[in-house]
């Protein structure tokens, strides 16, 4: 997580983070333990507590907008690494609990500060 996303978490508190079955650990390669996620579909899973309302992933440690961090980070799904800090899903999350907006600097100038 970015040091961002340690102070946030909203995106993992806000919307359905659904995914292929084949990401879990009931198939072979797949990594999401199967025991943290809801069958919502023949072929799609959804991280637990997200399908639902107010939606709380199940996999997050601590406090929407304090510190959080994610309890199986280097096992998480695809669908949790596509939000990325900045982006408009990151933001839309962020608007729902009232926290500012994460303004990502143009790309020439993240090139020169990377
Ligand atoms: S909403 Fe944005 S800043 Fe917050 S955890 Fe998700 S990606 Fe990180
Ligand atoms: S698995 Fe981790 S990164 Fe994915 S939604 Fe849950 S807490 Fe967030």
């Amino acid at each position: 997580m970015s040091n961002d996303c340690q102070s946030c978490g909203a995106c993992c508190a806000h919307f359905r983070v659904s995914f292929y079955w084949g990401e879990t650990d009931s198939a072979l390669g797949g990594t999401v333990p199967t025991l943290l996620t809801i069958p919502i579909h023949s072929i799609y899973v959804a991280m637990r507590g997200t399908d639902q309302h107010p939606s709380h992933c199940v996999a997050l440690i601590g406090k929407v907008g304090e510190q959080v961090s994610c309890g199986i980070y280097e096992q998480r799904s695809s669908t949790c690494k596509e939000v990325i800090a900045g982006d408009e899903q990151c933001n839309k999350a962020r608007r729902a609990y009232n926290l500012g907006p994460i303004i990502n600097p143009p790309q020439e100038e993240a090139e020169i500060l990377c």
